[in-house]
C-alpha cells in the first residue's frame, strides 16, 4: 500500500499566491524520499497537507491520501496519528518549559496513561540521544539539541510516516552527521524537504523535485543530481559528494 499519495494538489495562499499547481506522487511504505527545489518553490507547502494542516478546499475530490485514506475532516486526528511533522523552525515545535514535558505532549494527546507517556518519553530521547536531557529546559538548548527533541517528539507518537522540513539547515557539520545518522535508524516511512544534497543522496534512494509548484522531476537521487542541466534548470547543483564518481 502507498503511505503517501498526492493527486493534482493545487493550492493557493489568502493572498493570491499560487503556491502548487498540480503536484502529484506516491510514496511507497518503507520508502525514503527527498523533496527537493528551489525556495518557494512549494516543498513546505506540500507538506503541510499531509497532515492536514493545511485543508484541502472543499469540493475538490480528494488529492491527499494516507495509507490509502483520504485526509478530510473527518480522518483529520488518524492521519495525524499516522503522520509525523518535523517543522523547519524548531522553535515553531517546542512550546513546552522542559525537554520531558514538550516531548511526553504528542503522547498524551493520544491518551496514553502516565506510565506509557513516561515509557516513550525515555525511549525516544534514548533514540535521539538525549537521555539525560529530560528536565533540561528547551528555550537553553542549542539549535542541533533542540532539532533532536522535536525528532523525539514525533518518534514518541509513534507514526508510521515522518515528514521533515529541512531538518539540517542551520547545524554544524557534525551536527548534520549525527542528525543524518539519527534519521537513518528510524525504520518509518520518510519524506524529507532538503536543500542538504549529501542528505538526499545518503539516505534518499529516490528524489521529487519540484519547481514553481510543480513536480519537474521524480526517480533515483544519484541519476536526478548527476543531471546538471536538470539541477541548474531548477536552482540546484550537482553535490561534491558525486564528484568523484563522474568527474568532468
Ligand atoms: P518552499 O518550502 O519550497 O520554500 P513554500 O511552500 O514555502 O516553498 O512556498 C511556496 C510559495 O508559496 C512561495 O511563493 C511562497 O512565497 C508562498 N507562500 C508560502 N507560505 C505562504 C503564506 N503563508 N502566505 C502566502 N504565500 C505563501
Amino acid at each position: 500500500m502507498n503511505a503517501i499519495e498526492v493527486n493534482n494538489l493545487k493550492y493557493r495562499y489568502h493572498d493570491g499566491t499560487e503556491a502548487l499547481r498540480g503536484v502529484g506522487f506516491s510514496i511507497a511504505t518503507g520508502e525514503c524520499v527527498a523533496l527537493l527545489g528551489p525556495n518557494g518553490s512549494g516543498k513546505s507547502t506540500v507538506l503541510l497537507h499531509l497532515n492536514g494542516i493545511l485543508p484541502e478546499k472543499t469540493g475538490q475530490k480528494a488529492t491527499v491520501k494516507i495509507l490509502g485514506q483520504p485526509v478530510t475532516a473527518e480522518t483529520l486526528d488518524t492521519v495525524r496519528r499516522q503522520v509525523g511533522l518535523v517543522f523547519q523552525d524548531p522553535d515553531d515545535q517546542l512550546f513546552c518549559p522542559t525537554v520531558q514535558e514538550d516531548v511526553a505532549f504528542g503522547p498524551q494527546q493520544l491518551g496514553l496513561n502516565d506510565a506509557q507517556v513516561a515509557e516513550r518519553v525515555g525511549k525516544s530521547l534514548a533514540q535521539v540521544g538525549m537521555a539525560d536531557f529530560g528536565r533540561r529546559a528547551t528555550h537553553h538548548l542549542s539549535h542541533g539539541e533542540k532539532r533532536r527533541v522535536c525528532l523525539a517528539g514525533v518518534l514518541a507518537c509513534d507514526a508510521a510516516i515522518l515528514v521533515l522540513d529541512e531538518p539540517t539547515s542551520d547545524l554544524d557539520p557534525r551536527g548534520r552527521r549525527e542528525f543524518k545518522a539519527l534519521l537513518r535508524q528510524i525504520p518509518a516511512t520518510k519524506l524529507i524537504a532538503t536543500h542538504d544534497l549529501e542528505l538526499a543522496v545518503e539516505l534518499c534512494s529516490r528524489a521529487i523535485v519540484l519547481d514553481h509548484g510543480e513536480v519537474v522531476a521524480d526517480g533515483p537521487t544519484t541519476e536526478l543530481l548527476n543531471d546538471e542541466p536538470l539541477m541548474l534548470a531548477h536552482g540546484l547543483e550537482r553535490p561534491h559528494i558525486l564528484w568523484h564518481n563522474h568527474p568532468h
